[in-house]
């Protein structure tokens, strides 16, 4: 079990229109307050960029959940037709901003560089990076899985500043093996374990030993309610990034509540 405060986080994708979305947050809020969450998870959301306001409004200052975006250009504003800005999303309401999801990396090309430049600037619109990495399946058969993870986190490490961060545990970063994205097939607790000490280690060895026991190291990859504990048990894994099971508020609510144990 974790010794951080885990954090329990839904990437909802290209998913739900904004009326699904309000009615999304009617349930989580009523389902936040059965399962008493309150000081032993920490839950963010984050849904497309025009769903933001809509979300935000609903949440009328819920502070239990935070609203967070899925991406968000490096700069911080200027002419770039169809992308958000960190300042942008940090005006919806937006506490954190996932940096470098696969899906983004396959399918915009984006390269560990610019990854690390959008995490500056996150960081410079007073956004928490929620920093993914993981492996492809190739990747792993070859097995070149501490390689990539390597390259990937030390691409980012300038621009995470753990050094100075002034909250290290605001440190977020997701390994989500690309083989078990939206596939039903999840890291073994063992495979997730592994990962995660071998990265915590290189955020020992960046950044010494506070700033690494501090950061938070999400799992994901077909994350649900009935796969999460056994990860959870594990003592690098201090909670979840949720794509497929986060769009059910009962699935997504009960990952929660077994973080919350
Ligand atoms: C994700 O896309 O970040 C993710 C973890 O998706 P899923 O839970 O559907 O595998």
């Amino acid at each position: 079990m974790t010794q951080r405060r885990p954090l329990v986080a839904a990437n909802w994708k290209m998913h739900k229109l904004a009326a699904e979305a309000v009615a999304f947050v009617g349930e989580l809020r009523r389902g936040l307050e059965v399962v008493d969450v309150q000081h032993r998870v920490d839950v963010a959301v984050c849904p497309s960029a025009p769903l933001l306001p809509r979300f935000a409004d609903a949440l009328a200052g819920f502070r239990r959940v935070a609203l967070g975006g899925q991406d968000l250009h490096p700069d911080d504003d200027g002419a770039h037709t169809g992308d958000t800005s960190g300042r942008q999303l940090a005006d919806c309401g937006c506490r954190l901003v996932l940096c470098g999801h696969s899906e983004r990396r396959a399918e915009h090309g984006e390269t560990d560089a610019l990854v690390a430049r959008k995490v500056e600037a996150a960081r410079r619109a007073g956004l928490a990076p929620l920093l993914c990495l993981g492996e492809t399946l190739l990747e792993r058969e070859a097995g070149g899985t501490e390689e990539v993870l390597g390259r990937q986190l030390d691409a980012a490490l300038g621009a995470l500043d753990l050094r100075g961060a002034e909250a290290p545990a605001a440190t977020l970063i997701a390994y989500e093996p690309v083989w078990a994205i939206g596939t039903g097939r999840t890291a073994t607790p063992e495979q997730a374990q592994q990962a995660h000490a071998f990265l915590r280690h290189r955020l020992e060895s960046a950044a010494g030993p506070r700033a690494a026991a501090a950061a938070r190291l999400l799992y994901g990859g077909s994350v649900k309610p009935e796969n999460c504990a056994e990860l959870l048990d594990q003592p690098e894994v201090d909670g979840f990034l949720v794509g497929g099971a986060s769009l059910d508020p009962e699935a997504f609510l009960g990952i929660i509540a077994r973080c919350a144990r």
